[in-house]
């Protein structure tokens, strides 16, 4: 058996392989479409399977279509430790967003297959369905699936534009398994990504070391005004619901400043009624997106505007009803999983920093059934969900390597335990 430190992924490799799936709805500006559960899914799928069945993997599909590629370990038994992201991009996706994570865990894997290097736990690299949510929603529907978040049922009925079911969908291209989505347990799941913001490029950092995913509210809102004349109106009479937005709009920003820099808070759509330049705005409609990956701030940023609305809408004769449309309660991810990418990172030599992602991940969701942690690496101008979207050779290859010792890490803590 060969020790684990001299263990290295091959670059090369990995960089051929992500160039070569990259092909498959390759678009001519250098980026991916490959929606879910189309044809071109399924040849990605193909290539997938037939790659991890000639490094002597079993590769099982369960009912929602995810794909485990299992290498036995020492203790058969034991759940796997699993690592792996997603196959399927937004239609001017890049090469890298999901795809680098689920090449890097079979890059990984490979590497313990070439070394005859045998884990304790057995080892599964694992492609989640549908992460991208852009032709079925919602995103991440199979391991929210998984983790119980959603039913399989109601996740099977779930259509496409053209009203295809995604349960359809899923027979249609032969990935429809026979194994029951979630009873399929883990002792751990990694996942490599792209960080998708501009932090680790701004600092020069190699790896994230992924803390958690942040935590979002979201709010509707309505003011209520009277619609007047602009030139008959007088000022100190008026009923104006856009100056009043404005002031909330304005408070919001003030509000997530208040807890910064980790909070955000953003008011992305208005709707003026009835948007006419010589009538006083009778009312306005505006949405809230706050997120902070503590739920304490965000129950903090909540109330402030809480007092915020009643308190300025007074003032201006207005009324305003708020309504809290969706809540995704932040995830700290598991220590023990965290500190196995943090040792990987440093035992590695690669430059890092803690971070908490801004974005969703299959990661978030596995977090509620088993222990879990990510990896995040640079991506140029913290630009993706773009033909442009960008890592180099070298920053791939870090992050598989670093996926790979925290996986190897984590198996030594579970032998340790027994
Ligand atoms: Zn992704």
């Amino acid at each position: 058996m060969s020790n684990m430190r001299n263990l290295t992924i091959n670059a090369e490799r990995l960089w051929d392989e992500l160039m070569e799936t990259g092909a498959i709805g390759g678009t001519p500006k250098g980026g991916i479409c490959r929606l879910t559960l189309t044809d071109l899914d399924r040849e990605v799928r193909d290539w997938f399977k037939q790659r991890a069945e000639a490094l002597g993997c079993t590769v099982t599909v369960d009912d929602m279509g995810v794909m485990f590629a299992r290498r036995p370990g020492q203790r058969d038994d034991l759940p796997p430790i699993a690592m792996g992201s997603h196959l399927d991009t937004q239609p001017t996706g890049g090469k890298f967003d999901g795809v680098l994570g689920v090449l890097a865990a079979l890059e990984a894997l490979r590497t313990l297959v070439e070394a005859g290097y045998e884990t304790y736990a057995p080892i599964e690299v694992v492609n989640w369905t549908n992460e991208e949510g852009s032709r079925f929603a919602p995103a991440l529907i199979a391991s929210g699936v998984f983790a119980g978040v959603f039913e399989r049922d109601w996740a099977w009925t779930q259509k496409d534009r053209a009203g295809m079911a995604f349960g359809a969908a899923l027979d249609t291209i032969g990935y429809l398994g026979a194994e029951r989505c979630g009873a399929h347990p883990l002792s751990a799941f990694f996942e490599l990504h792209i960080e998708q913001g501009p932090l680790l490029e701004a600092e020069s950092r190699e790896v994230g070391i992924v803390t958690g995913v942040q935590g979002v509210r979201w709010f509707e809102v309505t003011v209520r005004g009277q619609e007047a004349h602009t030139g008959a109106t007088p000022m100190n009479l008026r009923k104006n619901a856009l100056l009043g937005a404005a002031r909330l709009i304005e408070r919001i920003d003030a509000i997530a400043l208040a807890h910064a820099p980790l909070a955000v808070g953003t008011v992305g759509l208005v709707e003026v009624r009835p948007n006419s330049r010589n009538v006083v705005p009778g009312e306005v409609f505006f949405t809230i997106d706050f997120r902070h990956p503590d739920t304490d701030v965000l129950d903090a940023m909540e109330q402030a505007f809480g007092k915020a609305l009643p308190e300025i809408c007074d003032q201006l004769g207005l009324t305003a009803s708020a309504d809290k449309i969706w809540e995704n309660p932040p995830v700290q991810f598991d220590p023990d999983c965290v500190a196995a990418v943090r040792k990987a990172a440093t035992a590695s030599g690669f430059s890092h920093r803690d971070i908490v992602s801004g974005a969703a991940h299959d990661a978030a969701y596995v977090s509620r059934v088993a222990p879990s942690a990510m990896v995040f690496v640079p991506c140029l101008g913290g630009i993706s969900h773009n033909e442009a979207e960008f890592s180099s050779k070298e920053q791939c290859a870090a992050g598989a390597q670093v996926l790979l010792q925290a996986v190897l890490d984590y198996d030594r803590l579970l032998a340790e335990r027994g």
